[in-house]
């Protein structure tokens, strides 16, 4: 059923694309909610800066939003409450607040079956690079230790390198630079709906991986290519998939 939907999949990007061929040279890896199951405690951190300001706001706002930068989350939630943007120096102490919150909790686990999945790349000759919009130490520190010899400078892009967070193409299209290949011999893997856009927007075959409470159906609309239920699932077929997208080489 799933190698089925892999090759169709593939053959569907590859028409949309009009592209003769592709290689799987490169993947791009989104980090929040792929390689850490971080979300909860972003949303939760985020949800315990603003309604105590009596933001009207639920935690899963904060799902849907992933991806997306300080300000332009801050403001959304400005405009639907007070009409207008928030002032800079808000912006940034609202932000200081989340930080501290999302510390509070403590450090997030890996994603189960991120590790199989990296791993596979790599066994595979796949460069591997981290295209985050965060810009949060907490992780980016434990990156390293997590998953060793994956993401070395300079494969590594966060908040800081881009001037367009997602759904703007930019973090991804600077991945693809980065790894010194085109749009049809990457892929990349992304687990929230701004960030399937940006990988869309950027021309790449994008993998999305369901691993929090959106209905999947939220990722095909955003324009993924094909998704997953979880991590392990993916793992269980990154095989099949990186091999497929090699027979379409040239
Ligand atoms: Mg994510």
């Amino acid at each position: 059923m799933v190698m089925t939907n892999i090759k169709k999949s593939i053959e569907r990007y590859m028409e949309r694309r009009g592209c003769r061929s592709m290689q799987c040279r490169a993947a791009l890896i989104d980090m929040d909610g792929v390689l850490y199951d971080s979300m909860p405690h972003h949303a939760e951190a985020w949800y315990r800066t603003m309604a105590p300001l009596g933001i009207a706001c639920t935690r899963e706002d904060f799902f849907l939003l992933e991806g997306s930068t300080r300000t332009r989350t801050i403001n959304m939630f400005f405009n639907r409450e007070y009409g207008h943007d928030a002032p800079e120096e808000v912006s940034l102490a609202l932000y200081e607040e989340k930080v501290r919150q999302f510390r509070a909790l403590g450090d997030a686990e890996r994603m189960p079956g991120a590790d199989v999945v990296i791993e596979r790349l790599l066994a595979h000759d796949v460069r591997t690079v981290l295209v985050t919009g965060s810009s949060q130490g907490t992780l980016l520190e434990l990156l390293d230790t997590d998953y060793p010899r994956a993401f070395n400078m300079p494969y590594r892009i966060t908040g800081e390198d881009v001037v367009h967070g997602k759904p703007s193409p930019e973090p991804y299209l600077m991945g693809l630079q980065r790894a010194g290949v085109e749009a049809h011999e990457a892929i990349v893997i992304e687990n929230a709906p701004l960030g399937v856009q940006a990988g869309v927007a950027a021309g790449v075959f994008t993998v999305a991986v369901n691993t929090g409470p959106i209905p999947a159906q939220a990722l095909y609309d955003a324009g993924a290519d094909i998704v997953f239920d979880s991590m392990p699932q993916f793992a269980a077929h990154i095989d099949e998939l990186i091999e497929t997208i090699n027979t379409k080489g040239v």
